[in-house]
């Protein structure tokens, strides 16, 4: 593996950059508690909003704890279960509170946990009784969601302002920032752009690989009501809209699942797992050591490739040929296999206890 010191050629190539920062420096400007962890996991949100990049802050010692349920997310049913499990036997309908849906799907998630190893399950009778192994700790304490823009022209800015509304308005997230490359001007362009006062803004210098803040953010109140901007009537100045925006309210407790539901993916997920979407099996494929990162790198282009570019329909893909996966080949798989297993280490690494 070679080093890698470029500037980086791609929004992607930008993103992967900003993970890998935020995951060594996060807080920006200050040191990081010892008995905090970041964690940070890329393209994660909710069915409408999806960040570039996520960091979750978390309790050490509660994510060791997490660590209990394994690698894997827990989805909103597993957490229905796991959460309300009893400390001793019990009849899971007595147990576990009217989840507001079949029955039919906690029972198959109490079938999944108990697969997983992370519920007591036993039948009596008919009838199934759950026991907790371990409480499921409280690990989440913020959520700072960052959208990356290496160009943050006034286009850019403008496209932007309103995905940032959105966030602000529903304080999902603790704080929300933007992304974008340092010019080294005394004053930061990009904080004179029209983008949300409320949305902080990070300068990160590629060739250093490092990042500065240049607007703090507001932080957001993640316990009051949140406001979903269905339909923000962009015009409403103009004297030929007539609709008014229309606003749905999110209340405290759905936040709290919503929130929960984002740090379980970005548990599992971490920004690794780029290479889920790539194809390491092309003998093309390498990772390369950026400051001890290891980034997708194709040997054919000679840049690191999107995750678009890098697929089957690529023109220029070709199988590893078999004679590199002769040792432990079917069972190990070839150098692409390992290059996953290298990656899955690395974001292991990242979650204590596990
Ligand atoms: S040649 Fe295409 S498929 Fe192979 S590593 Fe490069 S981008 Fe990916």
């Amino acid at each position: 593996m070679r080093a890698v010191t470029a500037a980086p050629s791609s929004e992607f190539e930008f993103e992967l950059l900003v993970c890998q920062w935020v995951e060594r420096e996060w807080p920006p400007g200050g040191e990081r508690d010892a008995d905090r962890a970041v964690l940070v996991a890329r393209q994660l949100g909710t069915k409408r909003r999806r960040w570039d990049t996520i960091a979750i802050e978390a309790d050490r010692a509660a994510l060791r704890r997490r660590a209990n349920f394994g690698f894997q997310h827990l989805d909103g049913d597993l957490l229905h279960v796991i959460q309300n499990a009893p400390a001793g036997w019990a009849w899971y309908r007595d147990a576990l509170p009217d989840p507001g849906y079949s029955w039919r799907y906690v029972r198959e998630a109490i079938h999944e946990a108990d697969d997983r190893g992370i519920l007591d399950v036993r039948r009596d009778g008919n009838r199934i009784e759950i026991r907790r192994k371990w409480v499921y700790p409280d690990w989440v304490d913020r959520i700072v969601a960052i959208e990356n823009k290496p160009d943050l022209d006034a286009s850019a800015a403008r496209a932007l302002r309103p995905q940032l509304e959105r966030d602000v308005a529903l304080a999902l997230a603790d704080e929300a920032w933007v992304a974008t490359t340092a010019t080294g001007e005394r004053v930061e362009p990009a904080i004179l752009e029209d983008i949300s006062v409320e949305a902080g803004v990070l300068v990160v210098d590629p060739g250093e690989r490092s990042a500065s803040v240049a607007w703090h953010p507001r932080s957001l109140d993640v316990d009051a009501p949140g406001t979903r901007i269905e339909d923000r009537a962009d015009d409403a100045d103009s004297e030929y809209v007539q609709s008014a925006g229309t606003f749905e309210y999110v209340d405290p407790e759905r936040k709290r699942e919503l929130r929960l539901r984002i740090a379980e993916r970005a548990y599992e997920r971490g920004w690794r797992s780029f290479i889920d979407s790539m194809r390491p099996d092309c003998r093309h494929f390498e990772l390369r050591d950026a400051e001890g990162q290891l980034l997708p790198h194709c040997a054919a282009k000679g840049c690191t490739q999107t995750s678009a570019e890098c697929s089957g329909s690529c023109s220029e893909y070709e199988p590893e040929p078999p004679a590199w996966r002769q040792r432990g080949w079917p069972i190990e798989g070839g150098p692409g296999k390992r290059l996953r297993q290298l990656l899955a280490e690395r974001r292991r690494r990242h979650r204590p206890g596990l």
